[in-house]
């Protein structure tokens, strides 16, 4: 109680002192010196909010992993950022005789530059929009100069590529010589139209520049970290020698089929004598008829099939969705009689003098696990090695 009495007293009276009063009033050096304060505190809060939401947004897309595939999405929500980055760098100008200063033209140009013209029209919108609301002596200008014009550059530089351009890496020269021009000739029309100076046209000048090349530097290094992400996990799904998905990925998939309660078929093939083969041809042409193999399977595999090389000589099959075990054994037999009629090189000096495969086929019901499916194809396989090779055996339940 007694606290608080006191403190407002003693504040008040030592609050102002004499020498503060005394610069507040040097007129002649005082105003510059707070201009140019101004000035770069301005230009420093507008290139750090550039930077901040900057890097927000790149987070918001990596934690939401907006794919290429939906690209008219990523597009809307890009131009959604750009039309709030836009306002929040308005909202807080360096005013000179009217004129509200600030960065506008950093983010709508290299939207424009990123994505074109259409995206760079949908981002500018609400800049347009705030900046006529607002009003003031040089509205045209600031509209026309600083919406409308780093869009029309920006999109002037934009290179149009087959895939999404918001995941393709910023040729950072071509941004910035784009945006050079750009800035060349708003600051021309500046200082010919409104009342800025040359010391406000440079400052702004040097920050934008900096802001821009932030923001292609932050994309560049989000994307190109996306883009090894997805290079690893294609890596790790595929198989280097035959270029076919290996089992790793091929479990994924079936797995998730399993869980949806798909009916599947499993069919796995290994090559006769191929020791023979390679003892008779040498690895690296047994190595060629692996390849050959794996691209015959691609031929045949239909979209909803799951092919792999199981590993070794050995490759595997899922049929998704099979009515009935007949279908599956036709298809198996199919594939067996398309690499029996392939011509490999080499193949006339094999036991049978054909290079052939042998197949086991088994089937999905409710209890089998994954694993169990494919020890019990590969258990018709052996029955079908067994049995004189070249030919395809149906699992058809302990005996
Ligand atoms: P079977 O008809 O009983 O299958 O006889 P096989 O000779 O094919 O069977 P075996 O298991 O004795 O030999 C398999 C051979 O496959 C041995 C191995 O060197 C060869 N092999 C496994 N992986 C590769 C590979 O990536 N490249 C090459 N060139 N050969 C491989
Ligand atoms: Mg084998
Ligand atoms: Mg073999």
């Amino acid at each position: 109680m007694t606290n608080k009495q006191i403190y407002p007293i003693i504040t008040y009276q030592h609050a102002v002192p004499i020498e503060g009063l005394g610069k507040q009033l040097d007129v002649s050096k005082g105003i510059i010196d707070k201009m140019e304060d101004k000035l770069l505190f301005f230009f420093l809060e507008n290139m750090a909010l550039i930077i901040a939401l900057m890097y927000m947004a790149l987070r918001i897309k990596e934690m939401l992993s907006l794919e290429t595939k939906n690209s008219i999405l990523s597009f809307t929500g890009y131009a959604a950022f750009i039309n709030f980055l836009t306002v929040s760098v308005m909202y807080h100008p360096f005013l000179h005789e009217g004129m509200r200063i600030d960065l506008r033209e950093v983010p709508l140009f290299f939207i424009s530059y990123i994505g074109g013209w259409k995206v760079g029209v949908l981002s500018s919108i609400l800049p347009a929009a705030y900046r006529i609301y607002l009003g003031g002596p040089t509205v045209m200008e600031g509209t026309i100069q600083s919406i409308l014009l780093p869009v029309v550059i920006g999109a002037l530089f934009h290179v149009k590529k087959p895939s999404d351009p918001l995941h393709v890496l910023v040729n950072i020269k071509r941004l910035m010589t784009g945006f050079v021009l750009f800035e060349l000739i708003k600051t021309t029309a500046f200082l010919l139209s409104t009342p800025i100076t040359p010391v406000i046209a440079i400052v702004m000048f040097l920050f934008a520049m900096i802001a821009v090349l932030s923001m292609a530097l932050m994309l560049n290094e989000e994307n190109s970290k996306l883009l090894l992400r997805k290079e690893l996990e294609f890596l790790s799904n595929q198989d280097p020698m035959t270029h076919l998905p290996n089992i790793r990925f091929f479990k994924n998939r079936v797995k998730d089929l399993l869980e949806q309660k798909v009916p599947v078929s499993i069919v796995m093939f290994d090559v006769d004598y191929f020791k023979t083969y390679n003892d008779t041809h040498g690895h690296q042409k047994g190595d060629m008829v692996l390849r050959t193999l794996g691209q015959l399977l691609k031929d045949v595999a239909g979209k909803n099939d799951v092919i792999a090389r199981y590993g070794g000589e050995e490759f595997i099959i899922c049929y998704s969705g099979v009515s009935s075990i007949d279908n599956a054994k036709a298809a198996a037999d199919h594939f067996r009689k398309k690499v029996q009629d392939y011509q490999f090189e080499g193949e006339e000096k094999q036991p049978e003098g054909d290079l052939t495969i042998s197949l086991g086929v088994s089937f999905s019901d409710n209890n089998k696990t994954l694993e169990q499916i494919i020890e019990e194809a590969d258990q018709a396989l052996y029955q079908s090695k067994k049995a004189g090779r070249n030919r395809v055996t149906v699992w058809i339940g302990e005996k």
